[in-house]
């Protein structure tokens, strides 16, 4: 690998093309190869016992690492200017992970309410069967976080741009407090990729789905942890002993020292060889090559799906069988230095705007498209679209569906990069043929 390839000076839109590969080291293909292996020959004895005991990096089964793979979490890490990086078999895979690596039973972590619900409910759920408990705050008011936290706080969670409310999350405030306290900050920037470098504005983790905005085609599921490597775990002792005290799940090691000589990779090195050893949520090579075919023209579509979902943001504004639109980019004054302040190159792809006429109306808003297409997904090339109150919120009462932010006549776009004109033509025909 050549200089600067690692990410030292090159633009986000050439890393996404050449961070991390220039070459298969055998064979000189250029691009990635797929290793479908599962396994990997040691050398002798003594090179499988150096890679068993950490001393040497390599591969040994592919549950922990593959080089397809490897690729996969080095470019994403050097898009992100993080130390390292654990691709997973989901988002939700990574969401869990992200927790479980630093929390136990009897712990908790503050999480804000703006969640995908998927995240919502392994938090409120999953996680409290396991004995963690979520502690859920409103991240308009960042203090929030500070009031939830206690001695067993052992992370803040937050998403960039969160459904439906799509209010960017105040990481600057909230890791501001949470260095105060010696509590990290992850964050889920699944909605945001390019546009929301979390690391900069001082959060510690990422997670991502992959299956959104860098997978981009709808083909394949996957998630991905990164570490910023800046969390002195070690200053923290008592409030994080999954790093700083011996591990069982390891004979013993304590990671936070065992990475002394490797760089802080303390966080990242215990996700893969304890969490994903163990519970084996691993990424298909096959996959991590998709994912590396979505990543090199991410930097192209993030822009062509910002500036579609601008206009579209504008033309439902202006449109008399519409009452409300929610798009970062139609904010004005303070909402919008808040939205500017976490977000640069655009606000995004997905809209959510109100209906006047209800229920009836997003159901035959829906029925009514032909172009944008009906599916409970994000980030595709394709412009999605969906109407919650009949279908991914159907199951709660009225008034829980109000409180969740989605109304009766609420539908969610996910806009795409087709022609902008080809877009506004399919919605502007669904809505004349709908009442209200
Ligand atoms: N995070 C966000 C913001 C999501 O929108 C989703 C899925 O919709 C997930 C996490 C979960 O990702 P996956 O479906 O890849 O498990």
């Amino acid at each position: 690998m050549s200089k600067g390839q690692d990410g030292a000076g090159l633009h986000p839109d050439t890393l996404a093309l050449h961070a991390a590969f220039r070459k298969d080291a055998s064979t000189n293909a250029l691009a990635v190869p797929i290793y479908q292996t599962t396994s990997y020959q040691f050398d002798d004895t003594a090179h499988a016992a150096s890679l068993f005991g950490l001393e040497k990096s390599g591969n040994i089964y592919t549950r922990i690492t593959n080089p397809t793979t490897s690729v996969l979490e080095e470019r994403i890490t050097a898009l992100e200017g993080g130390v390292g990086a654990v691709a997973l078999s989901s988002g939700q895979a990574a969401s869990a992970f992200s927790l479980q690596n630093l929390a136990r039973s009897g712990d908790n972590v503050v999480s804000s309410t703006d969640l995908y619900g998927g995240t919502w409910n392994l938090f409120a759920n999953g996680m409290k069967d396991l004995g963690i408990e979520v502690r859920f705050v409103d991240p308009i008011s960042p203090e929030n976080f500070r009031t939830a936290s206690d001695s067993r706080t052992r992370a803040y969670y937050g998403e960039t741009l969160a459904n439906p409310k799509l209010r960017p999350f105040p990481i600057r405030d909230v890791s501001r407090i949470g260095d105060e306290l010696g509590i990290p900050l992850i964050m889920d920037n699944t909605a945001a990729p390019l546009l929301c470098r979390p690391f900069d504005l001082g959060a510690h983790i990422i997670v991502y789905s992959l299956t959104k905005y860098i997978g981009g085609h709808g083909t394949s599921i996957g998630g991905m942890l990164v570490d910023s490597g800046r969390f002195d775990w070690s200053k923290q002792g008592g409030r994080f002993p999954t790093l700083n005290e011996p591990d069982a799940n390891y004979h013993g090691t304590i990671f936070s020292e065992a990475v002394r000589e490797l760089g802080p990779i303390a966080y990242i090195l215990r996700a893969r060889v304890v969490l994903l050893r163990d519970f084996g949520s691993a990424l298909s090579p096959f996959n991590s090559f998709l994912f590396l075919q979505g990543l090199e023209t991410l930097p192209l579509r993030m822009n062509r799906i910002c500036a579609n979902a601008q206009v579209i943001a504008e033309f439902l504004r202006e449109h008399p069988k519409v009452s409300r639109v929610v798009y970062p980019g139609l904010e004005t004054g303070k909402a919008r230095e808040q939205a500017l302040s976490v977000l640069s190159g655009g606000f995004g792809g997905l809209i959510g705007f109100e209906l006047t006429g209800g229920i009836d109306a997003g159901r035959c808003f829906i029925d009514a498209l032909k172009l944008v297409c009906h599916v409970a997904n994000i980030g595709d090339s394709k412009t999605l679209a969906i109407h919650p109150a009949s279908t991914t919120q159907s199951q709660l009462s009225p008034a829980a569906r109000l409180s969740s932010g989605v109304s009766d006549g609420y539908v969610r776009l996910s806009v795409g990069i087709e022609h902008v004109d080809d877009i506004l033509a399919d919605i502007g025909q669904a809505l004349s043929a709908c009442g209200g």
